[in-house]
């Protein structure tokens, strides 16, 4: 593996880094005191090709591989969290999960649309009862004729209010069974469809979170993506790619920490000199710094089987788990070497902190990680 970066990236990190310093810096605190989804801001990442970073040419995308997604997502999360998890959820659940099992026609039309970010997609899989356990789901869709109606709710879904189409994974068998279950596509505006209140979130706090409500709403069976049954099988590999997503966000949010309290820690002097000069700190940014490396390459690992078409299940899972963890304690550590001021909103220690969280909890929280990559150890995989 080539572990320097290629040109492409080069040129991705560079046009990233100065549209986040332009769009996205001056109005973080803004959008998350006021939790404000700022749409407009999606549609001009549309036009820069950050929404559609795996979709193929051919369907109006970027073209790109994992490689160059993980640079869109780092990037972009180093300034905002809560913009990269929402880059992270269009591109690799939404459409993700388009792009690898709708046929040529869905593919058509909608592909081009989420790619553009003329439209911004959803994904639902988590409902009130079942988040960790999500195949144990209750929202359900019987066939009616040549439709399907769907009744139940999804819960923490982002994108459920903006967003203009949703990929939604519900029950069409038997519980218990991994292949009762079947992926749809729903378009904003279908009669019984509608998104619920927005969460009011701990960070993340300017990405859209929200239920689904889903109220004798019927579709069409040509929007069942794929086969009928084979939902949650699709969905585990839709989520195998997404913890790239997320390990990528988190590795952003720890190295957005980690440059914050570097700056800081020579520019606060105590006892004579900057903080930067004591051990206590300076080892703190080694630690972080050092932590920070291990993810990236773990992830490099991950997409790189994931380029090559290789099964990364554990691979993903162990990035997810390592980049999410040690983002929370970059965040943490960069508010103690803000010392008070990393404590207040005046300084951006704290919303580090507070975005890095979602990252051990969402696409399946930390213990779930452990699962999946004990599971895979024990089968000698
Ligand atoms: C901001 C945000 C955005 C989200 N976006 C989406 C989205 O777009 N689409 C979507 O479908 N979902 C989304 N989610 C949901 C997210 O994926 C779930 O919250 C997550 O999977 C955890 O489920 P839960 O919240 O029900 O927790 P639970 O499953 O109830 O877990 C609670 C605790 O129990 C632990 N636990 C559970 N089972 C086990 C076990 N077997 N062994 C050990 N420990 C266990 C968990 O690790 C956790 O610590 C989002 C959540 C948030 C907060």
């Amino acid at each position: 593996m080539d572990f320097e970066k290629n040109e492409n990236q080069l040129m991705i990190t560079q046009m990233v880094r100065d549209f986040a310093e332009k769009e996205i810096r001056p109005n973080i605190m803004k959008w998350d005191e006021s939790q404000e989804f700022p749409v407009d801001l999606f549609k001009k990442m549309g036009e820069l090709g950050l929404m559609g970073v795996l979709v193929p040419t051919e369907y109006g995308g970027s073209g790109f591989g994992y490689f160059e997604y993980i640079t869109v997502v780092e990037e972009i999360s180093k300034v905002c969290g809560s913009i990269g998890l929402s880059v992270a959820a269009h591109n690799s659940l939404c459409t993700g999960h388009i792009m690898q099992f709708g046929n040529e026609e869905q593919k058509q039309k909608y592909l081009p649309k989420l790619a553009s970010a003329e439209w911004i997609g959803a994904w639902g899989l988590t409902e009130q009862g079942t988040g960790s356990d999500a195949g144990g789901m209750s929202t359900t869709a019987v066939l009616d004729g040549k439709d399907y109606v769907i009744n139940g709710s999804k819960n923490f879904i982002t994108h459920a209010i903006s967003g203009d189409v949703a990929v939604v994974i519900v029950r069409t068998g038997e519980k218990g069974d991994s292949h009762g279950m079947t992926a749809f596509i729903i378009e904003k505006g279908t009669p019984g469809f509608s998104g619920g209140k927005k969460e009011d979130k701990l960070g993340m706090r300017a990405s859209e979170t929200a239920g689904l409500f889903f109220d004798n709403c019927r579709v069409p069976a040509s929007n069942v993506l794929g086969k009928v049954g084979d939902g949650f099988v699709q969905s585990m590999k839709v989520l195998d790619g997404g913890r790239i997503s997320i390990g990528s966000l988190a590795l952003g949010i720890g190295r957005g920490a980690l440059e914050a309290a570097t700056k800081y820690s020579k520019e606060r002097e105590q006892f004579g000199k900057p903080i930067s000069q004591f051990q206590g700190v300076s080892f703190k940014l080694a630690d972080m710094a050092t932590e920070l490396l291990a993810s990236e390459l773990l992830l490099y690992q991950a997409a790189d089987r994931k380029n090559k078409g290789q099964k990364m299940t554990k691979e993903g899972a162990m990035a997810k788990l390592f980049a999410s963890e040690v983002a929370v304690r970059c965040g943490n550590e960069a508010v103690q070497i803000f010392g008070g001021y990393g404590y207040t909103k005046e300084f951006p220690a704290e919303k580090f902190y507070r975005d890095a969280k979602l990252c051990t909890i969402g696409e399946g929280t930390s213990e779930i990680q452990k699962l999946v990559i004990s599971r895979e150890v024990l089968t000698g995989n």
